[in-house]
């Protein structure tokens, strides 16, 4: 029988909705009582490691999970069950893609209703995951994200909706697979990237977003010591107002990376525009052009990288490979 290790972390999935209609956490997580759910099929390891709603989960929680599948794994498990907040559980599963050097399949779910609410998907949804992480075929896949009966990959899969229960997709590549009747199904596979097997998270990485009208008052807001790094969410693919670019060089001149993706939801950054502030520009000024990723995973790879001492080109190297 697969020993299968369910790391129960907060949101949605684990909190109830009071008499007010108000949806609250629970003292008691209501989703880690749910151990017979696969009685016979699996052996069910549950660990509450803690219960945050998942707006208050941060890379250093993140390393929490990361350090316990490590222990899991040396105490000889078979797969992963990650229960989560939804808000940022895209953050949470992509952070494990890229610091698992495991092959065992590890799967981040979550729901969209709380335990009490009528069509809860909570409950479904942990079934489900463990059904896809108790299956040889999900094994060497990377982190997965499985929710309403889809398996995404952890690199590309996004929240599109505040509410419904179809909210994880995958913009530009579609899911890797389905579920049906409990049994995963796949049909593409993503190459894995370089796995940084860090030990300690740092500080002071940002995310900005670029608008029409944008000037330099954000990125000089950001030009100091303690800067770790930017990732920018350029405009269409991958460009900015021309009155940022001052700025801008200064943050280059500190030798902070600053990393580019596009505000877009489909696509990828490239470097197309040879405008003042467009994508052509933007690299040669020394821009690392992250391809794929959104903005909010760049800020993870950015992080990943940077907590693994990378620097210069081999930061470089490290974001460019996100396509492959
Ligand atoms: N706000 C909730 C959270 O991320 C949303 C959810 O879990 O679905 O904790």
């Amino acid at each position: 029988m697969k020993k299968i290790l369910a790391i129960h972390t907060g949101g949605t999935i684990s909190m109830s909705q009071n008499e007010k209609g108000e949806v609250v956490p629970n003292a008691e997580n209501p989703i880690a009582q749910q151990e017979t759910i696969m009685e016979g099929r699996v052996e069910l390891i549950t660990d509450e490691l803690f219960n945050l709603p998942s707006p208050h989960v941060t890379p250093v929680e993140m390393l929490k999970i990361k350090q316990c599948i490590n222990q899991g794994e040396r105490e000889g498990i078979d797969g992963v069950v990650i229960t989560h907040g939804t808000d940022t559980l895209e953050e949470t599963a992509y952070f494990l893609d890229l610091t698992l050097p495991s092959t065992i399949p590890v799967i981040v779910t979550g729901a969209m209703r709380s335990s009490n609410e009528v069509g809860s998907d909570g409950l479904y949804n942990f079934q489900t995951a463990i059904e896809v992480a108790a299956d040889d075929a999900s094994r060497g896949n990377g982190v997965m994200v499985v929710m309403n009966d889809e398996i995404h990959t952890a690199r590309y899969v996004t929240k599109t909706h505040t509410t419904n229960v179809a909210t994880f997709r995958t913009p530009t590549f579609g899911p890797i697979g389905l579920v049906a009747k409990g049994h995963p199904i796949y049909f593409q596979q993503l190459i894995r990237e370089d796995i940084c097997d860090i030990d300690h998270v740092v500080d002071h990485v940002y995310l900005l977003k670029a608008y029409a009208g944008m000037d330099a008052s954000l990125f000089d807001a950001l030009n100091s010591d303690q800067t770790a790094g930017i990732v920018i969410e350029g405009l269409g693919a991958g460009n900015l107002p021309p009155v940022t670019l001052p700025a801008i060089q200064r943050l280059l001149d500190r030798n902070i990376p600053l990393v580019l993706v596009s505000r877009c939801y489909n696509g990828v950054a490239e470097d197309i525009y040879d405008y003042q502030g467009g994508g052509i520009e933007l690299r040669k000024m020394g821009l690392m052009l992250c391809q794929g990723l959104n903005g909010q995973k760049a800020r993870i790879k950015l992080l990943v990288g940077l907590s693994a001492g990378l620097r210069g080109d081999r930061l470089a190297e490290y974001l460019s490979t996100a396509v492959s």
